[in-house]
């Protein structure tokens, strides 16, 4: 059919059918399989954008960042419409995963993005990494293993570097920044009325040099406890009472709308660890639930192996009668 002088032509049935069979095989993990089918796809449809935005796709999934950026900008080249493509948004990510920073910068503006709050898009270099200040959001970790949803703060429309400290389980650190998809996968309320999304992990993108330690302390009142997490913070690292702030959620929960503790507004917790099924019709456990305070708390802390035990004999100095740690282990 011809549309204000433009040809658009539908794709032919086979283009059709070599994509459909792709998605099938994709959803079984087997991209070498869909690959072959997708490449056949563009070359039966090669002025489609939807056939580069397919191929574009699988090389995301693959995390075949060369190939997911070349695919991306041939469907961006194609694009009959301005703005809003998520053809942009996986340039985005395939653009920040490379650290090709003009073109992530190009990306998030062509998709409609204010990136104002970026320095470097109005006054310093072009290749200086994105900086966008887009506040808070949780990310999943491993959503495809061991899932982990921890709280962060957003670098950019794909990154996220993590401010809780993930459980050991995990193998995952206070302080990494994470690569994450687009979409959010559930979210988080808030009773102070904002919410925040929930992302799913892609890849690591930086690792943290920061250990994880997991401590057994006693601590007489809430404020004890308290005491810790701001001392640790101060020094410029992390601890966080994991006896509070983790919950175990279900899949189809952690991915849906859930209210967030709140711990001094400042936390955003309690994180999510995954667990099997939903525990009937109670539902689960709130962290931090019991109105009587428990003195034996088991708590993560981020901080460097020269830093960690000072921090918290200094902790037991400031109120020795109320405070005492012991079983320090470097878990991650
Ligand atoms: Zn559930």
């Amino acid at each position: 059919m011809r549309i204000f002088g433009k040809v658009r032509r539908r794709p032919s049935a086979s283009w059709r059918q070599a994509t459909d069979r792709a998605f099938t095989l994709i959803g079984d993990g087997r991209y070498e399989d869909a690959g072959a089918l997708l490449t056949r796809a563009v070359d039966l449809e090669p002025w489609l954008s939807e056939s580069w935005f397919n191929l574009a796709l699988l090389h995301k999934f693959r995390h075949d960042w060369e190939q997911a950026r070349a695919a991306g900008l041939r469907a961006v080249a194609l694009l009959d419409r301005d703005s809003g493509a998520p053809d942009w948004w996986n340039v985005g990510i395939a653009a920040t995963a490379l650290q090709d920073w003009p073109l992530a910068r190009r990306a998030w503006q062509a998709y409609g993005l204010k990136t104002r709050g970026d320095q470097a898009a109005t006054s310093g270099p072009d290749n200086a990494p994105v900086d966008m200040d887009l506040g808070s959001a949780a990310v999943r970790l491993s959503p495809e293993g061991e899932a982990e949803v921890v709280w962060g703060r957003r670098l950019d429309p794909a990154r996220i570097e993590v401010l809780s400290i993930p459980l050991p389980s995990s193998g995952r650190r206070w302080g990494e920044v994470v690569l994450h998809d687009g979409v959010p996968h559930g979210e988080r309320t808030t009773a102070a009325g904002p919410s925040y999304p929930v992302f799913d992990e892609i890849e690591l993108w930086a690792p943290s040099p920061v250990p994880t330690w997991v401590v057994l302390i006693e601590a007489a009142r809430e404020a004890d406890r308290d005491a810790l997490e701001r001392l640790a913070a101060d020094a410029g690292f992390a601890a966080e009472d994991w006896s509070s702030s983790v919950r175990l959620l279900c899949r189809s929960c952690s991915e849906s709308r859930m209210p967030s503790d709140e711990g001094d507004g400042e936390h955003l917790d309690p994180h999510d660890h995954s667990e099997p099924g939903h525990p009937g019709p109670l539902g689960h456990r709130t962290a931090g639930s019991g109105s009587l305070w428990v003195p034996e708390r088991e708590c993560g802390i981020a901080a460097p192996a020269g830093l960690v035990r000072g921090l918290l004999d200094g902790w037991v100095a400031d109120s020795p009668d109320t405070r005492e740690w012991r079983d320090l282990e470097e878990v991650c």
